[in-house]
């Protein structure tokens, strides 16, 4: 191939006046050769070094583009790499091999489709047709599993991210899940279509029984490129070294520290053992962080420091001045809308762009709070990852639970869950609805209802129509909200999420944020006005927009000004992670909490509610861990403990009255978090005790490692006791008695 066109003075030069800027830990990163890792914290220039070694084997080693294969993780940090590649080399990439790894399998597949025993042009299934799919292969197997088509789905995926063939199934306690397996695969080789998992798994097999192919592919990829190394899984760990064994260079970059794929199967072990598979290869280091403030670095080197697996590293600032850390507490989420909002307001009153402000939530649901609030403000946003929140596929089939119980004429409502979950009443069914409806010149429900009367139909219709009306009937008695608690249990939507796996268990959350939403409202008309109202709402497209996105799908990016909400136990770390996968669970979240606080360049607000509104009522929360393990020089706090009135700094109140503590002997003295020697892990009821943050509390009772305490100046409180300490002998040694 002839060596591309480009303007080669132009991009050279911005290639050279951008490796000018880099110091000389980075540049020996960008020249180094053979096979390398960068073993680097957050913001040290990873991907940029990435990029300009990408660059500088084009420009200084004469290699073409299309020999370096750059493989990443997400379509976004795709996007990007690409993005900043094009601007070093000046010439569009998108022919070249820049992808994820899915991305960049699906395209060596398409060149040998009859070598994994498909034909050109084979297709990729989407959700929807898998679980179309499967549903069918359930059907035909006698149905007599109770098992949902996206639970067999998810196994079927863990069998295939941990490459067990469809024949090689053992143990498992469902036998029709294995068959169902066989059949699935079966199907999917007479539809010539493959599953996304089936991407890397068939591009292994490719490899592993085509020694010629491999061959062609490893002459052709002289360098491999990987960013975020820190979360490849064990597929893709071996697929790449199909690759990289032959090739002159592996160039890998990441940070032990944000490894939060572990749910998905990511193993930082791999990054751990990189020496060992690749003999004779070099670990660099970076250690100049030129993204954070000191403040921002500070704390979140201080919080990850109290993970235990995690080798540590040297991670310094290139700045020395900037905010603190902003930790604010608010009464509840509607208070940190409202908060997060104004700040965002008074941000871009002061100049700030809005593309430059993010926030970064734990789970998705948490952005109907946001939405709401800035559709009401006009702070015009977008979020990566999801879509709007009321445009969510579970929303709008729950919302047609309501729609429906409100209005028996809404026919579209009752279309979207009249098999919503699987009731078995499939497309014939609402055809025949809808020819006996139009027939009377009815709504569909009660052409439904004459039918069931005038013939026999299956005793779901059935069941589902006496459930429409008992709902209907209750919806005098019934707050909005209990009555969609009710349609939630008993419509059987709960239990099909809930069987779905870690996503249905996010949809589910969603759902129940939308119930708990409807709290305020008197009547199911109120409600879905409100929300018509908002839908109606909209930004334009391409203006400028502040981000909401999950923390997950926020590695390796950054922004001026972070807002990070709902740092509460049991949100953050989400009480999930903790009861599946103990400690790993909470280290793993932690690096979450890592990665948040890391993508800010100038501000970091941390927040958390408490109180959180859930659907059982509103709950007390207590403050995130995370907060706690922050130190207080670092941070500038901010307690909001009753609705409406900022009580700042409360914890100078009664108890420590005469002693006026200074700010900074406050800051040390609170800061020295690693300082155990005067926590007490037994408080008796009446026991004065001091919280490291929040100041000075009476004990009520204690429940293993929580206790309950009455602060002084607000309500009763659940914290976690290892942060609580004897308040008698704090003040005492703080001034100087003991
Ligand atoms: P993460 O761990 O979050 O993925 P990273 O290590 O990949 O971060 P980059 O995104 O490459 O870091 O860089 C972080 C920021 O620091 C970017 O804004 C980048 O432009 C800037 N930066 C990197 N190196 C330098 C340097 N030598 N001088 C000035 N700015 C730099
Ligand atoms: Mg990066």
């Amino acid at each position: 191939m002839d060596r591309p066109a480009f303007s080669c003075s132009t991009s050279l030069e911005i290639f050279q006046s951008q490796l000018a800027r880099m110091n000389p830990c980075q540049k020996q990163a960008v020249e180094a050769g053979g096979y390398v890792l960068i073993s680097a914290g957050a913001g040290t220039g990873k991907t940029g070094v990435l990029t300009l070694h990408f660059a500088s084997l084009v420009h200084h080693h004469g290699i073409r583009p299309d020999q370096i294969m750059a493989v990443t993780f997400t379509n976004k940090a795709c996007q990007e790499m690409r993005g900043r590649l094009e601007r070093l080399l000046a010439m569009p990439l998108k022919s070249f091999w820049i992808g994820t790894f899915h991305g960049l399998c699906l395209r060596i597949l398409k060149n040998h489709p009859e070598s994994i025993g498909r034909r050109p042009g084979f297709t990729i299934l989407d959700t929807k047709d898998q679980s179309r799919l499967i549903g069918k292969i359930l059907k035909d197997l006698g149905g007599k599993t109770h098992h949902s088509p996206s639970y067999v789905l998810n196994i079927i995926s863990q069998w295939k991210q941990q490459e067990v063939l469809p024949g090689q199934v053992k143990h498992f306690h469902d036998p029709l899940v294995a068959m169902a397996y066989t059949r699935y695969q079966e199907e999917l080789f007479e539809m010539n279509s493959l599953d996304f998992d089936d991407l890397l798994s068939s591009c292994l097999y490719l490899f592993s029984q085509n020694p010629e192919i491999l061959a062609l592919y490893q002459k052709q990829f002289r360098h491999i490129l990987v960013d975020e190394y820190q979360d490849i899984n064990a597929v893709q760990y071996k697929w790449l070294k199909f690759l990289a064994v032959q090739c002159e260079g592996l160039f890998c970059v990441g940070d032990e520290d944000q490894s939060i794929y572990g749910w998905r199967g990511a193993d930082v072990q791999n990054m751990l053992r990189f020496q060992q598979d690749f003999p004779g290869s070099a670990v660099l280091r970076l250690e100049d962080n030129y993204r954070s403030t000191p403040h921002i670095l500070s704390a979140a080197s201080h919080l990850i420091a109290h993970n235990q697996s995690r080798y540590g590293k040297v991670l310094r600032t290139a700045q020395n001045y900037g905010e603190k850390v902003h930790i604010q507490g608010l009464w509840d989420t509607q208070e940190e809308a409202l908060f997060v909002a104004d700040c965002i307001l008074k941000a871009k009153a002061q100049g700030r762009r809005l593309s430059e402000i993010a926030i970064l939530m734990r789970t998705s649901a948490q952005s109907r709070e946001f939405e709401e609030r800035f559709l009401v403000c006009r702070i015009p946003y977008h979020i990566i990852g999801n879509i709007n929140f009321y445009e969510r596929q579970e929303i709008r089939d729950f919302l047609g639970y309501i729609r429906l119980v409100h209005n028996d004429c809404d026919n579209l409502a009752f279309e979207r869950i009249i098999n919503v979950p699987k009731r078995g009443l499939g497309s014939m069914s609402l055809e025949k609805i809808h020819t006996y409806a139009k027939l009377h010149g009815v709504s569909l429900e009660e052409g439904a209802r004459l039918l069931s009367q005038e013939q026999k139909v299956s005793p779901q219709l059935v069941l589902f129509l006496s459930q429409v009306k008992k709902w209907r009937q209750q919806a005098s008695a019934l707050s909005p909200m209990n009555l969609a608690l009710e349609i939630l249990h008993s419509s059987g939507y709960q239990t099909a999420l809930e069987a779905q796996g870690i996503e249905g268990q996010a949809r589910l959350d969603n759902v129940k944020e939308l119930v708990q939403a409807m709290e305020p409202f008197h009547s199911l008309e109120e409600f879905l006005e409100h929300v018509g109202l908002l839908l109606e709402i909209r930004s334009n497209p391409g203006e400028e927009s502040v981000t909401l996105m999950t923390l997950h799908s926020a590695k390796g990016l950054e922004f001026d000004e972070v807002f990070l909400p709902g740092w509460e136990e049991n949100l953050f770390p989400h009480s999930r992670c903790l009861e599946e996968s103990g400690n790993k669970g909470l280290e793993e979240e932690r690096r979450l909490a890592y990665v948040g606080i890391t993508r800010a360049r100038q501000k970091s607000t941390i927040s958390f509610c408490w109180n959180r509104k859930t659907y059982h009522g509103t709950v007390s929360s207590s403050p995130s861990r995370f907060i706690q393990e922050i130190p207080g020089k670092d941070t500038i706090i901010h307690l909001s403990l009753d609705k409406k009135v900022k009580k700042e700094q409360a914890y100078l109140s009664k108890g420590t009255q005469g002693s006026q503590f200074s700010s900074s002997a406050k800051s040390s003295f609170y800061s020295n978090s690693g300082s155990e020697s005067n926590l007490q892990s037994g408080f008796q009821a009446g026991q004065r005790v001091r919280h490291e943050v929040f100041g000075l509390a009476t004990v009520i009772h204690q429940n293993g490692d929580q206790v309950k305490v009455r602060f002084d100046q607000s309500g009763e409180k659940i914290l976690i006791s290892r942060f609580l300490k004897n308040a008698v002998f704090l003040i005492a040694t703080f001034l100087g008695m003991i």
